[in-house]
């Protein structure tokens, strides 16, 4: 079975009192079952702080690393280092790393591995624009982004979970509908099951991000192919997210 995640990517924002704060409050409130992972993704240089008042079962990560190992990369960090940190995930492809910093296919494979290589654990995350939909090309983007993890042995899958972020839906209020992110979702399950042929294809998790808040979250999770998501802006507010995270039925 795949595990449940929920997962917050704080992205660029809070200065250090808020993120504090906005950490504390839910480090203190917020109580998942054993069932589902929460990770928290905030920015890189609050990370020390945070896996220093943490004593929680909330799992932290980095929202961006740099694959090689180490050296004269001026302001990069590396997967060894994030990992020496305390942070057990790291996030690898999101649209926004791919779209602004032109991060290629190339690049996120070097990323995953070097993450692997430091025994991270990897949210993967894939989508397609809303052109490529309209243009019936979605699920042919979205193959090509999973065929990247063809090459992974079962003991390295087993440390990467996908994110399923159509970029039509980030940060825009537009969600897809349940039916849309199952059938999705269900066909990244097919991909994966075509691709790889062991254990790791069944019980990948599949998270659903794209303006996925606590009013539409119950929904969402209970379609049957998405095991959790990677949330935004809802993220910034303890309120919002830990009822995201209560939303397994
Ligand atoms: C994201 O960027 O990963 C995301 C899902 O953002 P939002 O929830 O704000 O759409």
């Amino acid at each position: 079975m795949p595990n449940k995640i929920v997962a917050a990517n704080w992205k660029m924002n809070l200065l250090k009192s808020e993120a504090m704060s906005l950490f504390n409050e839910l480090k203190n409130g917020l109580n998942p079952g054993d069932e589902v992972n929460v990770i928290i993704f905030p920015p890189s240089i609050y990370l020390s702080e945070i896996l220093t008042v943490n004593e929680s079962k909330i799992h932290v990560g980095a929202q961006n690393f740099h694959f090689e190992e180490k050296g004269a990369f001026t302001g990069e960090i590396s997967a060894q280092q994030v990992k020496d940190l305390g942070c057990s995930y790291v996030l690898v492809g999101h649209s926004e790393r791919r779209e602004i910093f032109g991060e290629t296919d190339d690049a996120l494979l070097k990323k995953i591995k070097a993450a692997i290589r430091a025994e991270l654990n990897v949210i993967y995350c894939i989508g397609e624009t809303l052109g490529e939909r309209e243009e019936g090309r979605h699920k042919a983007k979205i193959k090509s982004q999973i065929e990247l993890l063809s090459t992974f042995k079962e003991s390295e899958l087993s440390k990467i979970s996908i994110a399923y972020e159509p970029i039509w839906a980030i940060g825009t209020g537009l969600t897809a509908t349940p039916i849309q992110a199952e059938e999705m979702h269900a066909f990244i399950r097919e991909v994966l099951l075509s691709l790889i042929a062991n254990d790791s294809a069944e019980n990948m998790s599949i998270l659903y991000g794209g303006s996925c808040n606590e009013k539409n979250a119950i929904e969402l999770f209970k379609c049957p192919n998405i095991d959790g998501g990677l949330i935004g802006g809802a993220s910034l507010k303890a309120d919002s997210f830990s009822q995201i995270v209560y939303s397994f039925e």
